[in-house]
């Protein structure tokens, strides 16, 4: 949590505000996606609802129109599901992030019944990763099933090159990251690193 911004940006920012400025470097996109959160938007025509994984349309850019709001939040109960968020920063901790990693998985006995695997940072907006959810879903729990998920997400994942980064070393940080999300997901560690 500490890593997360720094304590006057906490204070002040909101979560309407951070999912409609659209910034792919954001902590919470990711992780709300990763629970399957959905937003509440008020505007002239009335009222409608986007599924956090919706919301972003690119760089900096939501699917909202000019004059609608973001006026609730809803994230639907995890049962027993297990999550975890990794923010992978190149300059100081709590520096804006080169990767933000968001993973939320339903176990079944040892094996992964269903999963959400999402990027942020490296890509142009948060979004999640289906050919690594694939790889995922009834998947053994362990080790070489969270190195093929990460194999799977870096040969999916599109980046972009910036100053914390150039892309091929962020699909680099994807491979290994994504795996590093889902043990410590299922190690039951905390759901921020
Ligand atoms: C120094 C610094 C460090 C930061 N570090 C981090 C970090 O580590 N991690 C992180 O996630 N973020 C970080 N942030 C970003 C911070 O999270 C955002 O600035 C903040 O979330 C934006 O929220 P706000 O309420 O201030 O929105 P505003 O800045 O007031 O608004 C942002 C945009 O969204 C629009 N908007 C605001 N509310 C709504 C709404 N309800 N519906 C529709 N549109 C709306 C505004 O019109 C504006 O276009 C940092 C920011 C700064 C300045």
């Amino acid at each position: 949590m500490l890593r997360l911004s720094n304590i006057r940006v906490r204070n002040v920012a909101t979560v309407g505000g951070c999912l409609a400025h659209g910034d792919p470097h954001m902590d919470l996109p990711p992780v709300l996606i990763a629970l399957g959160a959905y937003v509440s938007v008020a505007g002239s025509q009335g009222e409608r609802k986007i599924a956090v994984e919706s919301l972003f349309a690119g760089y900096f850019e939501t699917v909202l129109e000019k004059n609608e709001l973001i006026s609730e939040l809803h994230i639907p109960a995890q049962g027993k599901s297990c999550a975890a968020y990794m923010k992978v920063t190149t300059g100081s901790a709590e520096d804006w992030p080169a990767l933000g990693v968001a993973v939320s998985l339903t176990r079944d006995g040892a094996a992964i019944r269903s999963a959400r695997v999402v990027v942020s940072a490296a890509t142009e907006k948060a979004m999640r990763l289906g050919a690594a959810e694939q790889v995922l879903a009834g998947a053994e729990i362990g080790e070489r099933t969270f190195g093929r998920a990460g194999e799977a997400a870096a040969a999916e994942v599109e980046c972009i090159s910036d100053v914390r980064g150039s892309a091929p070393y962020k699909r680099e940080l994807v491979r290994v990251f994504v795996a590093r999300a889902l043990h410590q997901a299922l190690d039951g560690t905390g759901a921020t690193h």
